[in-house]
């Protein structure tokens, strides 16, 4: 098994740094790419982390508080200009294991139909509580995926090698279905950690992120990154395009 993980920039934004970090600057804006993992090299076939945008107006529209500047997404940057790339539909994607399911991340899920869904399944008990899921932080839509649509494809799962040389952990404090994704590369392991930080300067100032439904489980997250021992990618850090021109190893 040879696995490598590859960064698909899926469009871009800013976001002001109290948003970033527990009581950070709100003067100060941070560049947030917007990442969804491809994982190649495994059996099964090709793997994504997350599913992608592709509804950017209404995405603009919901986290207009949040959004410094909106999203931009260039035409080369949709999910399947981004597949395309390496050689993909969406139709062969195998699996996408979902970091959580605020829009940015799952908005496209109904793209990939022959995959099976990975989701944290603690995570989804609390995005689908509420009456009528009135209230859930999780897109309509995508829990009428997982629950019944596609339902016989989804696997909900919590702390577990959920394919060979692929596991989870759950993580919480962004939202209560926060999960985290450790891949087996040629080059060691490396974390996928969606939003459980934004950023690596949420480890390295030890501030956790400024948008956490539990404040002190994101300030848990941080000691727990902290233990991994390989390289650390969130998705909205360009730190994997910068350092390691956009793809591991
Ligand atoms: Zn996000």
């Amino acid at each position: 098994m040879s696995r490598r993980v590859i960064a698909l920039r899926n469009g871009s934004c800013a976001v002001a740094g109290n948003h970033v970090f527990q009581g950070g600057d709100p003067n100060v804006l941070y560049e947030f790419p917007l990442i969804v993992w491809l994982v190649e090299g495994g059996e099964e076939g090709p793997v994504l982390v997350d599913a992608g945008l592709g509804h950017v107006e209404e995405m603009n529209a919901g986290a207009a508080h949040v959004l410094a500047r909106p999203i931009v997404q260039q035409p080369e940057e949709q999910m399947t200009a981004q597949l395309a790339r390496w050689g993909y539909t969406p139709q062969e994607i195998r699996a996408v294991i979902l970091t959580h399911l605020h829009f940015d991340h799952v908005d496209l899920l109904d793209l990939y139909s022959s995959a099976q869904i990975f989701v944290s399944r603690k995570g989804l008990e609390a995005a689908t509580r509420f009456p009528n899921w009135m209230g859930s932080w999780a897109p309509h839509k995508t829990l009428k995926l997982l629950v019944q649509e596609a339902a016989d494809r989804t696997v909900p799962v919590d702390d577990a090698e959920i394919l060979p040389g692929i596991r989870v952990f759950w993580i919480g404090g962004h939202t209560a279905c926060s999960q985290c994704v450790v891949v087996e590369t040629d080059a060691g392991p490396a974390l996928l950690a969606g939003d459980a930080i934004f950023r690596r300067e949420n480890l390295s100032r030890n501030s956790p992120i400024g948008i956490a439904d539990d404040p002190a489980q994101a300030r848990t997250a941080l000691e727990v990154l902290r233990a991994f021992p390989g390289p650390i990618f969130p998705s909205h850090d360009p730190v994997i395009f910068e350092a390691y021109g956009g793809t591991f190893p």
